[in-house]
């Protein structure tokens, strides 16, 4: 089956239900993510007179990736793969650094996506704007740095994950 000009195959895991509003593809996601990356860019160059650095283009481009790919962390995903792969490596850094209550709420927090249901509060509009908050609050917080910095970052998290119920189908 075509798709966003790539094959998506019919696999139990990889699934691609067109009629259902089922998409856990995750190249099919990628694929959207960087449709949508690529109209945040453009709007943004069209609306603020903004210059962005490569760097600053490839950093988003990959926030976009990942927060395409995030909401299906609920299920058994290359989404699910890499945000607990994520969140296993910072949990053993702040335990390795005896930052206990962080690693503790760090494991906390991971608990939530698998407590729910598949396609459950990880594929809503308040999780698509609440999920990628950190973005910017931990800059302000964390490093002092302006929330205006951050904000094409979280941004382009929320317009990966907007990407990702869209293909979804969760609005229609
Ligand atoms: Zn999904």
């Amino acid at each position: 089956m075509e798709f966003l000009g790539l094959d998506c195959y019919m696999e139990t895991s990889n699934l691609l239900q067109i009629g259902g509003g089922e998409i856990s593809s995750y190249k099919g996601h990628m694929a959207g993510g960087v449709i949508f990356f690529i109209l945040l860019i453009g709007g943004w160059l069209y609306f603020f007179n903004t210059r962005f650095s490569l760097e600053n283009i490839l950093i988003m481009l990959g926030i976009v990736i990942l927060f395409a790919l995030f909401p299906d962390v609920d299920t058994k995903s290359k989404g699910q793969y890499i945000f607990y792969g994520m969140i296993l490596v910072g949990d053993i850094f702040f335990l390795a650094i005896k930052e206990y209550k962080i690693a503790a709420i760090i494991g906390f927090l991971a608990l939530l996506p698998i407590v729910g249901k598949h396609r459950g509060w990880t594929h809503t509009i308040w999780a698509m704007v609440a999920v990628p908050l950190p973005l910017i609050i931990l800059p302000y917080y964390v490093l002092g740095l302006d929330l205006k910095a951050s904000m094409p970052y979280y941004l382009a998290a929320v317009s990966g994950y907007f990407s990702h119920l869209i293909l979804d189908r969760k609005f229609f």
